[in-house]
């Protein structure tokens, strides 16, 4: 069946190319009627999808893996089963639900998503995309996502499974994120969506790229599309797709201080903008010019903290890869012998006690390390 939006535009495409879209849309959902995973976001046969939770594991899934998403998943919607509780809930609380998964933007944003569906739609998930997309951190694929999963439009999706896909489907040895290409992309995409089964065959093609036509190793043989897939009959498959050109992640060094007193460590907040806003850290070095050494640390945390501290101890180090940077963090445990803390500079808390502040992936890693070390300092 044409889409809605194809059928509303003069048909342009020849007969053949319309009878391989009926191909793939039939072959793909009879597939997807065998081999889908059993998710807890997707709805039980019979039953109509609950757009909350539509919402909630797009936002999720942007950018993880499956796998990775399910325990945070069940976590968040038994703490916050409603878009209401979500809206009402504690922006720390839902930062501390979030914890571990990264991409942190992504909690603050559904959060924010949740009090405009509140106090915007009476606290209905909206099912048009053109609303949709008016949600905070909602763009083409959440929007394409939510209505056409929980509400049966037929929308088109396009991320990095469904790229990979239709690349390969359709032969296209471009590189997927130059702009003209991810617009044939979206074309395709919303050629091929059906008006029935719209959400099936959405998750088909998500399904397929997660499962069979995988980046690094496709199962052609296994494949429902292999017999309309041209990259397969051209013997390309490996070459394509050809990967987004990015730029490569500057490496940059920054510095986690423990600081004790009296079996207590100091905590501190980071500021309401940029990375890991609003979430909570131990006392860290960003990208100084300072010396790598303890002694230029123990400097630094006198400046800034007013406390006066003993020469730091290293703990250890470890790499954490964001988009555009590689850090390189080193954690440093010292004790603080004199100085009275800076006011609102943090809090002291013992680390049986820091269950309620949420931790960013690699302060949640050095709070690891530290505990690691006292336990066998006890030892
Ligand atoms: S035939 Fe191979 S390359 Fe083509 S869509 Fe299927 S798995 Fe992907």
């Amino acid at each position: 069946m044409p889409t809605t939006a194809a059928r509303s535009r003069p048909e342009t495409r020849p007969p053949d190319a319309r009878a391989r879209a009926r191909r793939v849309r039939q072959r793909l959902l009879k597939w997807y009627d065998e081999h889908q995973r059993r998710l807890p976001w997707r709805a039980r046969p019979g039953q109509a999808p609950d757009p909350y939770r539509v919402l909630v594991s797009e936002a999720m899934l942007q950018q993880t893996q499956v796998a990775t998403v399910l325990p945070y998943f069940d976590r968040f919607i038994d703490a916050l089963p409603t878009v209401r509780d979500l809206a009402d809930a504690d922006e720390q609380a839902v930062l501390r639900l979030w914890q571990g998964l990264g991409y942190y933007r992504r909690a603050r944003n559904l959060h924010a998503a949740a009090k405009a569906i509140v106090l915007t739609h009476g606290g209905q998930v909206p099912d048009r995309v053109d609303q949709l997309l008016k949600l905070p951190g909602v763009g083409r694929y959440t929007a394409g996502a939510v209505a056409s999963i929980a509400f049966d439009k037929p929308a088109p999706i396009l991320d990095g499974n469904v790229a990979r896909v239709l690349a390969r489907l359709f032969l296209i040895e471009q590189p997927v994120d130059a702009p003209d290409v991810r617009k044939t992309l979206w074309r395709l995409a919303e050629e091929l969506v059906p008006s029935a089964r719209p959400g099936d065959f959405n998750q088909a093609v998500m399904e397929l790229g997660a499962l069979v036509c995988t980046k690094a190793g496709p199962t052609c043989s296994a494949c429902p599309l292999a017999t309309v897939c041209d990259a397969l009959r051209a013997d390309r498959v490996s070459s394509v797709p050809v990967p987004a050109r990015r730029k490569a992640p500057v490496a940059v060094q920054h510095h986690i201080l423990a600081i004790e007193r009296n079996g207590r460590f100091l905590f501190e907040q980071r500021p309401a903008d940029g990375l890991w806003s609003n979430m909570w850290q131990m006392p860290t070095a960003e990208n100084l010019s300072l010396r790598a050494d303890a002694h230029g640390l123990t400097g630094w945390a006198t400046r800034r903290l007013n406390l006066v501290l003993n020469v730091p101890k290293r703990l250890g180090s470890f790499t954490h890869q964001t988009t555009h940077r590689t850090i390189r963090f080193r954690v440093w445990l010292s004790t603080a012998t004199s100085g009275r803390l800076r006011p609102r500079a943090g809090r002291w808390r013992g680390l049986g006690g820091v269950d309620d502040l949420p931790f960013a992936n690699p302060q949640l890693r050095a709070v690891g390390m530290l505990k690691d070390h006292l336990t066998h300092r006890r030892g």
